[in-house]
């Protein structure tokens, strides 16, 4: 059984771990980079490589080993089964044992399941990994119709990605409009249109009660009675942070992750976690919350390295979230109703539409705080032009603008609710 000696060992090969090993091996760092992925991909493009049936990884890999090697980090493909936290050793499933100065936890996050009758038949997939979606890739040619079960943001992207390979989808959600974990119910009356255009049906309002079929899925009762044919289900009903073992004592963050501070730090002096496994710190109210998302991930990985060597610290996230699908783009800045309810906020919503050349109506929502008037989020949706307000939105977040300040520059303010 071999034994080594690194400055650093990240564990898990994702957007976050992959970029904090190569930003710490930069710092002179004895750096090891520990995964169960063999290259350094990123989740966010695999809604494309299902539109364009990709079965190889190589056209979306960020690193592979030898770049990795280049930047002075050693890889390995292995997973880690163990921390053991006061001795600082890693031990993988290869049999390694590894002794860390510091380690970062960076191991992402599992697809949640749904354990229902049925949930072990053929052709049920999740949508979060390369594999994933060679599976779902290898199934295709036999398939002509799919059911989606949730409908925020990578459900979306499942169905888009599914019916523009001409399979007829059928997408349910509990709440009874699509997208309403992500963005306002105007906006996710504009998806619902935009589902309906490309001949998706959603089903809200219910669930999965069971699955039946031999062997493969062949149908699904859902809670409502209604009982829907499919040759496949993708579940895509939200993640949970991956704690390894050894480890569970840290993750007493929000939704069950690991509780990180404003340098990253976990309450053990020599663990820092970031991306999907950790918590982050939300900018608008520093409270701590749970955002599984890769814009974060990368971004704490860039901060991670500053807050080690230059005891910078971290305000906190702003979320900016921009997704693609069915020919629409949506853009999220700051907190949404479903976040507010979690963190104690009670939001009002203002409207403006704004008429862009060749691009139609584009409609924003502005949330601002019910009691001092303070803008704390905004959504568009639209076709390529949704984005080019984002940075006058993202200054008056940051600059702690009301929506009384937002009515003396702009005419033509709607307030919703
Ligand atoms: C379809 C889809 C679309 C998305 N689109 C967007 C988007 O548009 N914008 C956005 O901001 N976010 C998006 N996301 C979310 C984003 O992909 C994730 O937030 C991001 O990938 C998290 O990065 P991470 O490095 O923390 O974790 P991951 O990317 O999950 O990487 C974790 C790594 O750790 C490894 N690992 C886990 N456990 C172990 C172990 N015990 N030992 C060794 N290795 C281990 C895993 O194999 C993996 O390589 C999307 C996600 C999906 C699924």
């Amino acid at each position: 059984m071999s034994r080594s000696y690194y400055d650093i060992v990240v564990v898990g090969g994702g957007v976050a771990g992959g970029e904090a090993a190569i930003r710490l091996s930069r710092r002179n760092l004895k750096t090891l980079l520990i995964s169960k992925d063999p290259v350094v991909y990123s989740r966010m493009t695999l809604s494309y490589a299902l539109i364009r049936d990709v079965k190889d990884i190589k056209e979306y890999t960020i690193y592979t080993e030898n770049d990795l090697r280049r930047e002075g980090v050693e890889f390995i493909n292995d997973e880690v089964v163990y921390v053991d936290k006061d001795r600082r050793v890693i031990e993988t499933k290869k049999g390694l044992k590894i002794e860390y100065d510091k380690t970062v936890i960076a191991t992402g996050s599992s697809p949640r399941k749904l354990n229902v009758e049925g949930a072990d038949l053929k052709n049920i997939f999740s949508f979060t990994s390369f594999e994933d979606v060679i599976n779902i890739n290898n199934v295709l040619p036999k398939v002509s119709k799919a059911l989606v079960v949730g409908a925020g943001m990578i459900g979306l992207l499942a169905a888009g990605a599914l019916s523009s390979r001409g399979v007829k989808v059928v997408l349910i959600d509990i709440l009874d409009r699509p997208g309403m974990t992500v963005f306002e119910r105007p906006l996710a009356d504009l998806m619902l249109k935009r589902l309906e255009m490309h001949g998706i049906r959603f089903v809200g309002g219910t669930s999965v009660e069971k699955i039946l079929g031999k062997e493969r899925v062949e149908k699904v009762v859902l809670e409502n009675g209604e009982t829907i044919e499919t040759d496949i289900i993708i579940f895509a009903i939200g993640v949970s942070p991956n704690i390894p073992k050894g480890l569970e004592k840290l993750a007493n963050g929000p939704g069950g992750s690991i509780l990180t501070d404003d340098k990253f730090r976990t309450s053990d002096e020599n663990i820092y976690a970031i991306g999907d496994c950790a918590s982050t710190i939300d900018y608008i109210t520093k409270k701590y919350v749970y955002r599984p998302l890769g814009i974060l991930a990368s971004y704490s990985a860039k901060m991670l390295s500053e807050a080690i060597f230059e005891n910078k610290r971290y305000e906190g996230f702003l979320v900016y979230q921009v997704e693609e699908t069915l020919k629409t783009i949506f853009i999220r800045l700051g907190i949404n109703s479903f976040e507010a309810r979690g963190l104690g906020l009670s939001l009002g919503r203002a409207k403006i539409i704004m008429k862009a050349p060749g691009a139609g109506k584009i409609e924003n929502i502005i949330l601002y705080e019910k009691d001092s008037g303070r803008i704390v989020g905004w959504q568009s949706m639209g076709l390529y032009l949704a984005s080019y307000k984002s940075k006058i939105f993202e200054d008056l977040i940051r600059e702690k603008k009301t929506i009384y300040d937002l009515e003396k520059r702009f005419r033509g303010i709607e307030y919703i609710n």
